[in-house]
C-alpha cells in the first residue's frame, strides 16, 4: 500500500473515482485551492465531467484505464462507497488512497459496520445477520416488526424492504434472490440527524454542527441546522464521530447518520465513508465547506475551519422538481448538477437558505 508522505503541493492531481455531484463539489473546491482533479467514471456523461481539466471515462475493473489513471494522479479518493473493493485495493498498490481500503471494505458490508459500532461501544438499532427464509422468520419472532437490508449495494432505500409479520420476511428474502442481508429493529424515532466530520492525516478532527434531516421516500429531503438536537446531543454526536474516525485511522471526510430516539438516546444507522448530502449547507454556511475540508484532507493539508456563521436549510431538488429552476433561482444558493435526464428519485440540485445565525 502506497502512502502519502508529503501534502500535494498547488498544481498537483487528485483523483477521485466516481462523477456525481458529490464529485462535482469536490472538484470545483480542489480547483479552488489551485489543486487539479481527474475524475474516474463507469459512464460517458458525469455532473464532475463538467467542471474537471482531467477524466477518465471506463470500467471500474478496468486494470489499464486505472493504472493510467493512477500515474496522474498525486492521491485517489472517491465520492460514492459501492465501488468494487478489489480496484481499491488495486489502486491503493500503485498511489496512496484515502480514506483506505480497510475502511471502505468494512463500511460497504451493513453487518461489519455495526458490529464495528457496537464494538466502540456505540448503539444502533438491534440487528442480526439473515441469510435464508428461516433466519429471516427468527428474526421477526425475536425483534419483531423491522427492515431486512442487503448487506452490500444498498442506498436511497434500494435494498431494503419493512418487515411485520413472518410472511413479510419470507417474501424479502425472495425478493433479494439469497443476497446475504441483515434484520434490523424497526426504530420508531423522533427524528434523524448526522454528523459531518473530518480527520486529517495529522489526526486533526474537525466536525460540523450536526443537522437534523428529513426523508420522503428513503430519500433526504431537508437538512436542517440548527435542528431539535439539543448542544449536548451535538456535542455526543461530534464525540461519536470523532471516535469512529479515530478506530478506522481515517483520513478525509465521513459522515455519520443518526436516529435520534423519543428518549434522547443517538443510534447509529449508518457510516458515509465520504462527504454527504446532509453537508451540502456548509458551502455556504461555514468558511470551510465539507469538499474543501475533504481535499484538504486528502492532500495531506491543514483541516480547514468547520465553525458555522449562519443558520441553514438545505432541500434538495428531486427529479421534475428541477423543471421550476427559474422559481428556485429566486431564492436561495441554488446548485444544479448539470445532470442530462430529470429521471423519478434522481437528485438533480439542491438549495440553502441561509439565515443569521441564532
Ligand atoms: P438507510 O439506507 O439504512 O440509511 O435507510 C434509509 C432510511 O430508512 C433511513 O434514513 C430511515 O428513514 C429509514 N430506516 C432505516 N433503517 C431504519 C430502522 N431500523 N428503523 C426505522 N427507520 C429506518
Amino acid at each position: 500500500m502506497k502512502t502519502l508522505d508529503k501534502p500535494v503541493k498547488p498544481g498537483g492531481v487528485i483523483g477521485i473515482i466516481g462523477g456525481g455531484q458529490l464529485g462535482r463539489m469536490l472538484a470545483m473546491a480542489a480547483a479552488r485551492l489551485g489543486l487539479k482533479t481527474c475524475i474516474y467514471n463507469d459512464e460517458n456523461h458525469a455532473p464532475a465531467f463538467q467542471v474537471t481539466p482531467l477524466q477518465v471515462a471506463a470500467a471500474y475493473d478496468d486494470r489499464n484505464m486505472l493504472t493510467g489513471f493512477a500515474e496522474i494522479c498525486d492521491v485517489i479518493t472517491f465520492e460514492f462507497e459501492n465501488i468494487p473493493a478489489a480496484t481499491i485495493e488495486f489502486l491503493a498498490g500503485l498511489k496512496p488512497v484515502r480514506p483506505g481500503a480497510g475502511a471502505l471494505a468494512m463500511l460497504q458490508d451493513r453487518f461489519t459496520e455495526k458490529s464495528f459500532v457496537t464494538s466502540l461501544g456505540l448503539h444502533t438499532a438491534p440487528f442480526a445477520e439473515v441469510s435464508t427464509d428461516g433466519d429471516a422468520r427468527a428474526a421477526f419472532a425475536e425483534t419483531g416488526p423491522g427492515i431486512i437490508k442487503t448487506r452490500r449495494f444498498g442506498y436511497d432505500g434500494k435494498g431494503q424492504a419493512k418487515v411485520s409479520s413472518a410472511d413479510d420476511a419470507g417474501r424479502a428474502m425472495a425478493a433479494f434472490k439469497g443476497a446475504p442481508c441483515i434484520y434490523e429493529g424497526f426504530i420508531d424515532f423522533a427524528f434523524e440527524a448526522s454528523v459531518v466530520a473530518a480527520r486529517g492525516a495529522d489526526g486533526a478532527f474537525a466536525a460540523y454542527d450536526p443537522p437534523e434531516n428529513a426523508h420522503e421516500n428513503h430519500i433526504l429531503r431537508r437538512s436542517t441546522v440548527p435542528g431539535r438536537l439539543t448542544k449536548a446531543q451535538g456535542d455526543e454526536a461530534k464525540a461519536m464521530a470523532r471516535k469512529i474516525a479515530e478506530a478506522l485511522d481515517y483520513v478525509g471526510v465521513l459522515a455519520v447518520e443518526l436516529f435520534v430516539t423519543k428518549d434522547g438516546a443517538l443510534l447509529v444507522n449508518e457510516i458515509a465513508p465520504r462527504v454527504h448530502n446532509s453537508g451540502h449547507w456548509t458551502i455556504e454556511a461555514c468558511a470551510c465547506s465539507q469538499f474543501e475540508q475533504h481535499i484538504r484532507a486528502v492532500a495531506g493539508w491543514p483541516l480547514g475551519d468547520p465553525t458555522r456563521h449562519a443558520d441553514a436549510v438545505m432541500e434538495n431538488i428531486i427529479g421534475a422538481e428541477a423543471d421550476a429552476w427559474e422559481s428556485l433561482a429566486r431564492g436561495g444558493a441554488l446548485h444544479l448538477y448539470g445532470k442530462k435526464e430529470a429521471k423519478l428519485g434522481r437528485k438533480m440540485g439542491h438549495v440553502t437558505r441561509l439565515k443569521p445565525k441564532t
